[in-house]
């Protein structure tokens, strides 16, 4: 039986061409030029490097830089949000006639995530925000972050459908029992159980299973 629907931040609850993501990139790239000193040419095999290795920039530069991780966070997501993603009430009415607990599971903070779900009218369908903080910088795709988020909403695996635009982040919570649903352009059904172009289609697969239609 479901009873949480948990959701991703960035590039899941709005529209993976909004630029946004983009944009938070941009502004990495500048902390790590301008506050950190490294030259520019360097800046995208340092980042790829710590995506693999830590599924995060910030963890690699807290590693090795030191940085203190509320400066870099208010930097990376200083961007007019409304120039990138607009009210979303056809959102808004899925979240609404969704009849499972909601909650955030982001690596990025709280602050960017209250921000993101004012700006897409839909802050008031989640009961909890899970961000890097919570997570005590134990991030996705790191397991020990999904037992972290389990305790703290006190459910079940088995009980929960996860839904992220990341393929690497939802394998962790496929195989520990969560029903996946992986938000994608262009990917197919392959390690997860639902592939879906948007994050408006979550709405029917979860009533679908609610009424026992087999687990994709
Ligand atoms: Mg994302």
């Amino acid at each position: 039986m479901l009873t949480h629907a948990i959701f991703d931040l960035d590039d899941t609850l709005y529209p993976q061409t909004s630029g946004l993501w983009d944009a938070i990139g941009e502004r990495i790239n500048l902390f790590m030029i301008d506050r950190l000193g490294l030259p520019p040419d360097e800046v995208k095999a340092r980042r790829d490097l710590y995506f693999r290795s830590f599924g995060t920039t910030l963890k690699g530069l807290m590693r090795d830089f030191h940085v203190d991780p509320a400066d870099y966070l208010d930097f990376a997501h200083d961007l007019p949000l409304e120039q990138f993603i607009q009210p979303d009430p056809g959102l808004d009415a899925m979240l609404a006639a969704l009849p499972l607990r909601k909650s955030i599971f982001t690596n990025a903070d709280v602050k960017h995530a209250r921000r993101v779900l004012n700006r897409l009218g839909i802050a008031q369908h989640f009961d909890t925000i899970v961000d890097i903080w919570a997570l005590n910088f134990v991030n996705k795709p790191e397991p020990e972050a999904y037992q972290i988020l389990l305790s703290t909403l006190r459910a079940e695996a088995s009980h929960c459908v996860f839904v992220e635009d990341s393929l690497r982040n939802l394998l962790p919570a496929r195989a520990m029992g969560m029903t996946t649903i992986w938000i994608s352009r262009n990917g197919t059904n392959g390690d997860v159980g639902f592939v879906v172009k948007n994050v408006g289609e979550v709405g029917p697969i979860v009533n679908d299973l609610l009424r026992g239609k087999p687990n994709g």
